[in-house]
């Protein structure tokens, strides 16, 4: 192929043609029913969610960002509590802690998984601690292992932010199912999209399901009786059915995103062990150390500080990558009254200087995947 079309991070337009007729379907169903927020296409897909994610209470939501806010919100956190989360990860994570009126406690994470390092979780527990948010980063557990053991210990509540790792699993179970709480997003660059936002709360707690299904709209028991304060976080009619479409090919997705790592693992493990002359390898692969990664993004690390010469090469050559994140949380300004210091957060630091996402999304074509492959072999050499 030649180099003419742009190789992007993620083309949402390639999924629809399979799917055209049964998207256009789901839209006339939804538009000639007359009900456009919640009702049966929301309960339809809140079921399906809950089969596939085997949990008990599967809860439509607008957005990931508001699964996480009506999640801390269920479980009465706010002023004066503190909630530890990773540095290294997508901003709602903290943001919403912070929208509730908490704090957040960043920890370090693991240089091999990217996620949450449970030792750090250890040292940043205190008595004003309510909760721990594990973030299950670009599609793979965090170690739930450690960070329900540490909960248990110290009667921490646990949230799930799976927005990354939908069909993800620990020791073969779906996440989402673990903590108190899970959390999804179905923002078109997740595992599974939507069109437009959406999102998603999981529990295996029916209590903590209803007050979860209250707090979606304004706290209400019904239209007019408000025993709490919650919100708008209500998932659209439009969404749901459209998502219900996408829903059942979710498996295949995620095959093919595996099958796209793998060919990356196997096409690049050469360059990642290293010259016999110059002894370091220029980049790391990703690792899969769970039973199921389920790739929504395939990050490498790139050593010797040539991370942004080989993303300008290959923007420069009609391939797009992306840093996630080039900033940690705890440099964030709007955080700054929080006084974190970077020593404290020396891999997530490391990380955000190294790290760069190759496409990977489901539809990316064979001679694409070989095509990044190419040039990536072609700057290092
Ligand atoms: C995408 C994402 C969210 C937020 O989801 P939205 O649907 O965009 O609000 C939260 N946490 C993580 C880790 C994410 O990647």
């Amino acid at each position: 192929m030649t180099t003419n079309e742009r190789i992007v991070l993620l083309d949402p337009r390639r999924s629809l043609e399979n799917l055209w007729q049964d998207l256009q379907q789901a839209f006339e169903r939804v538009m000639r029913s007359g009900h456009y927020i919640q009702g049966p296409e929301v309960e339809g897909f809140e079921k399906e969610c809950a089969d596939y994610l085997k949990v008990r209470e599967a809860i439509g939501v607008s957005s990931g960002t508001d699964a996480l806010i009506v999640a801390l919100m269920a479980l009465d956190i706010g002023p004066g509590d503190e909630v530890i989360c990773p540095t290294f990860t997508f901003f709602a994570t903290a943001g919403s802690i912070w929208r509730v009126g908490a704090k957040p406690v960043f920890v370090d994470c693991d240089p091999v998984t990217f996620n949450m390092d449970p030792n750090d979780v250890a040292r940043k527990i205190n008595s004003k601690t309510k909760a721990i948010i594990p973030v299950h980063l670009f599609g793979q557990s965090a170690d739930l292992d450690s960070i329900l053991a540490l909960a248990k210990k110290h009667s921490l509540f646990v949230i799930e932010d799976a927005a990354q790792a939908i069909g993800a699993h620990y020791q073969n179970r779906p996440v989402g199912g673990f903590g108190d709480i899970g959390c999804f997003s179905f923002f078109p660059a997740k595992n599974l999209g939507a069109y437009g936002d959406a999102g998603l709360v999981t529990t295996q707690d029916p209590k903590l399901g209803q007050k979860i299904r209250m707090l979606r709209t304004h706290g209400g028991l019904n239209k007019y009786e408000h025993p709490l304060v919650g919100g708008n976080f209500r998932l659209d009619a439009l969404q749901a059915a459209l998502l219900r479409v996408r829903l059942p090919h979710l498996e295949n997705y995620t095959q093919a995103r595996q099958h796209n790592a793998e060919r990356y693992t196997q096409k690049l493990s050469q360059m990642a062990q290293g010259g016999k002359k110059n002894g370091q390898a220029p980049l790391i692969l990703p690792k899969s150390v769970t039973t199921r990664h389920v790739y929504n993004q395939y990050v490498v690390r790139i050593k010797n500080g040539r991370r942004d010469a080989l993303q300008n090469f290959l923007r420069e050559q009609h391939i797009d990558t992306a840093v996630y994140y080039p900033l940690c949380l705890h440099q964030q300004e709007c955080f700054r009254s929080l006084n974190y210091r970077a020593e404290d957060f020396p891999v997530s630091q490391q990380l955000s200087r190294e790290v760069l996402a190759l496409p990977i999304y489901a539809e990316l074509r064979e001679s694409e995947l070989n095509q990044v492959v190419e040039k990536i072999t072609a700057f290092f050499s």
